[in-house]
């Protein structure tokens, strides 16, 4: 792998996508709406600008007002369920993909830890990370 090629897909396989350059940032996120799309403690999300990504197969999304007041898109695949990307409608260049969809997963560097305000003691992540009670201010990365 190199720093500007990465490339994933969902569960069942009928989602591809691919990138031609590097992520723009690699972060945990503890948010309630994580640890459902998830179904565990936390989302890795994996951010994109939208004109490094191609995206084959059809996906289904659903909306919701995330805490700073803006509208959060979160799109799956409608066939077996796999989160595939969010994207947020102030910042709609950028799209944060689900770190455990890539073929590259092992080679992630996730930065930093959001929301571990509401992250759960089980949910054990790399102590080193910085790590945020909520959003950071000037945060690249979907607000929520
Ligand atoms: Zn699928
Ligand atoms: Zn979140």
């Amino acid at each position: 792998m190199t720093d500007t090629s990465y490339s994933g897909g969902c569960a069942c396989g009928a989602v591809r996508f691919e990138m031609n350059d590097a992520p723009i940032y690699q972060g945990h996120c503890q948010c309630r709406k994580c640890q459902h799309m998830t179904g565990t403690g936390h989302s890795t999300m994996i951010v994109f600008r939208r004109e490094s990504v191609k995206i084959t197969g059809t996906l289904s999304n659903w909306g919701f007002v995330a805490d700073s007041g803006q509208t959060t898109l979160r799109h799956f695949c409608p066939t077996c369920g796999s989160p595939i990307f969010s994207r947020a409608a102030l910042r709609d260049d950028l799209l944060a993909f689900n770190g455990g969809n890539f073929d590259q997963a092992s080679s992630l560097k996730p930065e930093a830890v959001c929301y571990t305000s509401t992250g759960p003691a089980w949910d054990y992540l790399d102590p080193a990370l910085p790590k945020f009670a909520t959003m950071p201010q000037g945060e690249i990365m979907e607000r929520e």
